[in-house]
Parts: structure tokens; C-alpha cells; sequence
């Protein structure tokens, strides 16, 4: 069903947890994340990049992803994450995305306020709502490589915050997107002084491959929204894996999808529970 992303972050905030964001580039994907969450009667995030909307092809996403906020029984986000294209921004906007992200983080401050208003002016115009990035979280964010810059700065993130009227706000508080190869330090701190400063959700990046306890730190720290994709990509890759091997004639699509439907959701519903948000559709 469908809902709003302010709407959903502000309840999560308000009842301390956090609502999950999980990235889908195929169908498998999107229905195991659309089982999970009405298997624990959760809200969700489903988001999906600008690559693997091209691997899709942006015409079925925008029909699935339609088709998946009409049917769920759950509310259900449609968002397009890390939107470095104005124009396929624009395009998600006029079909039926509940929000959009913005990612001009690489970007100097006064350029990513300046790309992030025109954003803010298109999308709030329909009715859409907007998450940008100030800090930049940085690792292999779509196709894209990049080293992170640092840690968000708390001033900063405010006078952005102000200055664009964004519904969603994500820092960069030592996640990083892809595989860790080593856990990162998330830092506590920064997440409390945004979150004691700015009203606006805050969002967390990378968040694949971090201890469970510490995405609960960070929940605790006011954090509402979290980003989960590489945990669900290499689970649907181990199932189809696993599958194969112990089916070495079989090649019934339908039956390994299966499997990746199944791997999907058992991980989804994972994080929806170390996320509290079970029971909060
Ligand atoms: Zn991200």
C-alpha cells in the first residue's frame, strides 16, 4: 500500500527503530523483499539504482514497482537511490516513485545545494519526496568506485538541511558501500549531534556487512532509514549457487528462482527484526 518516506521515517523515529531500505535488480529480488516485509508486517524501502533500473529496463521498474505499492498489504516506499542523473530523476518522478535520492556528495557544498534544490523543486511539486547526501559516504556505490570523504559535518549538514528542504538526510558516519574488508567504526557521536540538530530523518549508507548490534547503536542514535543491498545480492547469488550444484541437469528458471526468492527473504527478514520494525505496518 501505498505511504509516504517522511511519514514512515518520523513514526520510526518517534517509536525508536528503523524502517529497512533494500535494493532489488531483479524480480527475485523484489518479491522476496515484498515477502519478507509482509511476513513481518513491516513497512520497507524498496529502492533501486539507476544501473539496475537500466538492467531491468526502466520501463518494466516502473511498472513492477507501481504494481508492488498497489498490491503489498504493507506500506511500501518506491525509491530511487543514488540518482546521479538529473534526467532519470525527473522520469521517476513522473512515474510514480515515492521518493528519490539525489546523489551529489562528490559534489563542492554550494553545487550539491544547488543540484539538490532543483530536485527538491521538481519532485516537491508532485508530490514527491527527496533524500540528498551531504558528506560523502563513498565504496562501490552502483558502478560507481569512490573513496569516501571523510566524515559528515554536523554544521554543515544543517545549514544543507536548511537550505534545501530535503525529506531525508544521509551522512556519512564510517560505512562504506560493497564488502568491508575489515568492520567499520561507525561513529556514534556524529549520528547523535545531526540527529539533536536537524528534524529531517536521517539516513545510513553501506550498511551491508555491519554488525547487527551496531545498526542497533546507530537506530538508538536516531538514525531511521538504513540501506541494505550487497547482504541481499550475495545472498540470492549463494542460493543460486548452492541451487546449481545440487542440480547439475536441472534448468527450470522458475525453481532456482525459487530458491533466490526464499535466500532473499530469509536475509530481509534478518535486518527487519534487528531493525524493530516487525509489527510496525
Ligand atoms: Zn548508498
Amino acid at each position: 500500500m501505498i505511504t509516504s518516506l517522511k511519514k514512515e521515517l518520523l513514526k520510526a523515529k518517534k517509536e525508536h527503530y528503523a524502517v529497512p531500505a533494500f535494493n532489488f535488480d531483479n524480480l527475485e529480488m523484489l518479491k522476496g523483499i515484498i515477502a519478507a516485509a509482509e511476513d513481518q508486517k513491516s513497512p520497507v524501502i524498496l529502492m533501486v539504482t539507476e544501473s539496475a533500473a537500466k538492467y531491468m529496463g526502466i520501463e518494466y521498474v516502473f511498472a513492477f514497482g507501481k504494481k508492488a505499492v498497489e498490491t503489498s498489504k504493507v506500506p511500501v516506499i518506491l525509491h530511487w537511490d543514488h540518482g546521479f542523473d538529473i534526467d532519470l530523476i525527473k522520469r521517476a518522478c513522473d512515474n510514480k516513485f515515492t521518493s528519490v535520492m539525489l546523489d551529489a556528495s562528490t559534489k563542492e557544498f554550494n553545487e550539491n545545494v544547488k543540484l539538490t534544490q532543483e530536485v527538491v523543486e521538481y519532485a516537491h511539486a508532485r508530490g514527491v519526496e527527496v533524500e540528498s547526501e551531504i558528506g560523502h559516504v563513498g565504496g562501490k556505490e552502483d558502478d560507481r568506485n569512490s573513496a569516501g570523504g571523510g566524515y559528515t559535518n554536523v554544521d554543515e549538514a544543517f545549514e544543507f538541511n536548511k537550505l534545501t528542504n530535503v525529506d531525508a538526510l544521509a551522512i556519512a558516519v564510517g560505512t562504506s558501500h560493497g564488502i568491508f574488508k575489515s568492520a567499520p567504526k561507525l561513529q556514534f557521536e556524529i549520528i547523535k549531534s545531526v540527529v539533536a540538530k536537524i528534524d529531517t530523518p536521517i539516513v545510513l549508507h553501506g550498511s551491508s556487512g555491519v554488525p547487527l548490534e551496531d545498526l542497533q547503536q546507530a537506530i538508538k542514535c536516531g538514525v531511521t532509514k538504513i540501506n541494505i543491498g550487497t547482504d541481499l545480492k550475495i545472498k540470492n547469488a549463494q542460493a543460486l549457487r548452492q541451487w546449481l550444484n545440487e542440480n547439475p541437469d536441472g534448468y527450470d528458471a522458475r525453481k532456482f528462482g525459487e530458491a533466490a526468492i526464499e535466500a532473499v527473504k530469509l536475509e530481509a527478514i534478518k535486518k527487519i527484526k534487528a531493525f524493530g520494525s516487525n509489527g510496525k505496518a
